[in-house]
């Protein structure tokens, strides 16, 4: 398996998770609960890595590269789903679909 990228927060994680499984590529999710650890160790020991099979890295860095971070500052709601999205993101991480706001 090969690390494939370092969360830095439990909501980047799900969003991570979530597109890599509606990809069909399974993730390993390392340090998820070390998060009450911090203090002790240095914070960025402490984010979850995931981790995905030597033969899914290319393809998940393609799909992750892919994602298009949106500059909007106001958390907006899924046109699809209707879920609150993160301002940071441009892709639902409920439903995957990518449905700016208007
Ligand atoms: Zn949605």
């Amino acid at each position: 398996m090969k690390k494939l990228k370092t969360a830095t927060n439990q909501i980047e994680l799900g969003f991570f998770q979530g597109i890599l499984q509606q990809e069909g590529i399974n993730c390993l999710v390392k340090n998820e609960f070390l998060g009450g650890a911090s203090g002790e160790l240095p914070v960025n020991e402490t984010w979850p890595e995931i981790w995905v099979a030597d033969e899914d890295l290319h393809r998940a860095k393609v799909i992750l590269e892919n994602i298009e971070f949106s500059d909007d500052t106001e958390p907006w709601h899924c046109g699809q789903c209707n879920q609150l999205i993160e301002p940071q993101f441009a892709v639902c991480w409920h439903c995957a679909r990518n449905v700016t706001p208007d």
